[in-house]
């Protein structure tokens, strides 16, 4: 038997796993000891992954030849790897040339590996010239991004896991970090078991799992985040409760911040938010004194966010607006304090550093700033990097919908089931001309619309890095070779460039350290310089935290310790965004609010976790979870059939009481697929899962869609 240590490809704690193979054959996992972010432990989701390696499971799921459809609805048919990549380069090249670059787009994954992602970023913005590639990282993390660069100036997350175990006070928002991130809610547990005078604050329009463990349950109602944390503010002002040395040391833009908040009373925020103003007071005293009862001796108050916050039409308020609270109260540079954004996938990270969304390039620089253009033309030996804004993930599907974009290519994600709007996207896969999906698996919807399937391959056969979200780089190493014909990511691209322009040297590697490599030097002298570290660091040392600048043995755990900030003046700036509604609001229509979220024991659209019984165990089917006085008002019991229906569409699934729901709301997982969940849209064509009722209105800063919102109505089947 062989053990290789690799990470889990689940999520953004990023577990150190040991892989056991013998021979061609995965045959165990357990958890890396020596890893610092999970120190051996994994949840559900990874204590079986090797189970979904097993031969048995990919022969039913695994994608293993180059597949082409022959027409539009027949069935593909096996072609070489030479075919695909010659009539993908011809049908791409022809795109182009007819319709100009921005005919061509790219949707790519945070489940990709930095070296994947750097060479997509690269063949787009670098070799055909468009900006159109972006990411699911854009349904996850974006407004985290605009959010810290708004007011920290640099989307780098100032805390770390560490810091759990210095947190005097921890404000859990939009966060169900005990399903989403376990392993890391796990050493939250253990922190609070060695300090018992740590208060937990949840604030949760569901009492989730994690609200469960709150000292202070804050049940707002959807998408009022901005509004709390005003409020808060408004508080602290009020109680003299804010840092004014620190504001005035380290900040700017306090004034308009206070005069924004000013009308946000503890009587106006309880009636939007629907709480209580007790409460109110009661959270704004524990965030800013990090819940010390001593007046002179301000403990550390930590914020730990997620998709709650992200996935919003005001995402990038609802982060600048957090981080606001934190700037006021000097909660931030120090052990135990800071806002810290729970990355949701395993490298949306990543990706970002290497640029790999359609407004940025590499590392944390900016498409719009000219400056950073030719720096990474220069990097990349081009005459220039495009200035037009790519399209982002929603305005992406909506311009192939609208015939702009003709040629698509989709790696390692499933568009068709986990974007919002279904009934969009999959008209903007029908109506493209061409359309490419890179994938290790046979099973996601959106497979049924390629014109063309690419095997990928997958964990525990591939190699390269991962950033979690503290930061941390470690390495993902390959423990059995390739099934089948698949190939991986990066060496799909490096083919696919080749073909498209023969004889163009700007993709000479060979290895994913090659690629690793160009990253980093693009990395000298910016905020997440990693210029000393190399992968044979990473190999004796284990994962490590950027920055790390050459010359130094280590990365950095905290970010901003001294008090200056990337920014012009050094300064961290506040955020005056006010207070917004929800795109869509519930009505007399669609009364009840319609949350999504994760479900324990699955992942994403189940392509890996739904191939396992036992993590069936947990939720076996769908449902749609409503309070207890909703079902008795709509005469329903536990597992009567409804039609749950928005402006897009509907589906039919049974209805279940929950604890956890607040009346007018409704909550369904974000999982199940067509399998599971199939529904109608509006005009009548198929459509499957919770998004067939979900949103696309996104933040106008970050351009992330409000997944987490819908005005649904809820009738009996
Ligand atoms: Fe994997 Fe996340 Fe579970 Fe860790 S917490 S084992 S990274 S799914």
């Amino acid at each position: 038997m062989t053990d290789t240590r690799s990470t889990c490809p689940y999520c953004g704690v990023g577990c150190g796993v040991i892989i056991e193979s013998e021979g061609t054959r995965i045959t165990g996992v357990r958890g890396d000891p020596d890893h610092p972010a999970n120190v051996g432990r994994l949840c559900s989701k990874g204590q079986t992954l090797h189970l979904t390696a097993a031969d048995s499971v990919a022969r039913q799921t695994r994608l293993l030849h180059p597949m082409q459809r022959p027409a539009r609805g027949a069935a593909p048919v096996r072609t070489s790897w030479d075919e695909a990549l010659n009539l993908a380069a011809r049908r791409f090249n022809g795109a182009i040339a007819t319709h100009g670059p921005d005919a061509v787009g790219f949707y790519i994954s945070g489940q990709l590996l930095t070296e994947d992602y750097y060479v997509f970023n690269k063949l787009a913005k670098g070799l055909i010239g468009t900006n159109n590639v972006d990411t699911n990282s854009r349904l996850c993390m974006s407004s985290a991004v605009a959010g810290y660069k708004l007011t920290l100036g640099a989307d780098a997350p100032p805390a770390c896991y560490d810091d759990l175990n210095h947190a005097d006070c921890l404000f859990i928002v939009g966060s169900n970090a005990a399903f989403a991130h376990p392993v890391l809610f796990r050493r939250l547990e253990d922190a609070r078991r060695a300090n018992p005078d740590m208060k937990v604050i949840v604030a949760d329009p569901r009492r989730t799992d994690t609200a469960g463990i709150a000292d202070l349950y804050l049940p707002l109602q959807p998408g009022t985040d901005v509004m709390l944390f005003h409020g808060l503010l408004h508080i602290m002002l009020w109680e003299g409760w804010t840092d004014a040395a620190y504001i005035e040391r380290h900040t700017s833009g306090f004034d308009a911040l206070k005069a924004l908040v000013r009308e946000c009373t503890p009587e106006r925020v309880a009636q939007v938010c629907g709480l209580t103003e007790e409460d109110l007071f009661t959270a704004a005293r524990w965030f800013a004194t990090g819940a010390s009862t001593d007046p002179q001796a301000r403990g550390a108050t930590l914020s730990l966010y997620c998709q709650g916050l992200n996935q919003s039409s005001s995402g990038t308020a609802k982060n600048a607006s957090l981080i606001n609270l934190h700037l006021a109260t000097g909660q931030i540079g120090k052990p135990g304090a800071g806002p810290f954004s729970l990355t949701g996938q395993p490298n949306a990270m990543g990706g970002r550093e290497v640029g790999g969304l359609a407004n940025l390039l590499s590392a944390h620089r900016d498409l719009a700033n000219p400056a950073h253009r030719a720096e990474v033309a220069a990097l990349w030996g081009v005459q220039s990097v495009p200035d037009k804004p790519g399209l982002t993930a929603v305005e992406l599907f909506e311009a192939a919908a609208d015939g702009a974009v003709k040629a698509l290519w989709i790696a390692c994600t499933n568009p068709a089931q986990s974007m919002p709007d279904q009934r969009t996207v999959r008209r903007a896969l029908q109506r493209a001309e061409f359309v490419v999906v890179q994938e290790a698996f046979t099973t996601p919807a959106t497979c049924d619309f390629a014109d063309l399937l690419l095997p990928a391959t997958t964990w525990g056969e591939k190699e390269g890095t991962v950033t979690n979200s503290e930061r941390r780089i470690s390495r993902v190493r390959a423990a059995v070779p390739p099934p089948g014909e698949a190939r991986h990511d990066w060496r799909i691209v490096v083919d696919f460039a080749r073909r498209l322009r023969p004889g163009n040297t700007l993709f000479p590697y060979d290895t994913p350290e090659s690629i690793w490599l160009e990253h980093r030097e693009s990395t000298r002298g910016r905020d997440l310089d990693i210029t000393g570290l190399s992968y044979a660091m990473l190999e004796q040392q284990g994962p490590q935290q950027w920055p790390l600048r050459e010359g130094l043995s280590e990365g950095k755990a905290r970010l901003y310790e001294d008090g200056v900030f990337p920014t012009a003046d050094g300064r961290a700036r506040f955020a005056a965004l006010p207070y917004k509604p929800l795109a869509e609001p519930r009505e007399s229509r669609y009364p009840f609010s319609l949350t999504t979220g994760r479900l324990r024991d699955q992942w994403h659209g189940m392509s890996r976790t739904g191939t396992l019984g036992r993590l069936f165990g947990h939720v076996a089917e769908p449902a749609v979870q409503l309070n207890a006085r909703d079902m008795e008002r709509l005469a329903l019991a536990d597992g009567d059939l409804v039609h749950v229906t928005s402006k897009r569409g509907s589906i039919v699934l049974p209805a279940q009481a929950s604890e956890q729901i607040a009346p007018a709301q409704a909550f369904i997982a974000m999982h199940w697929g067509a399998e599971y969940l199939s529904g109608l849209s509006s005009s009548g064509e198929p459509l499957a899962g919770v998004n067939a009722l979900t949103t696309s209105a996104y933040c106008p800063s970050s351009k992330q869609p409000e997944l987490k919102h819908a005005a649904v109505k809820v009738l009996k089947a």
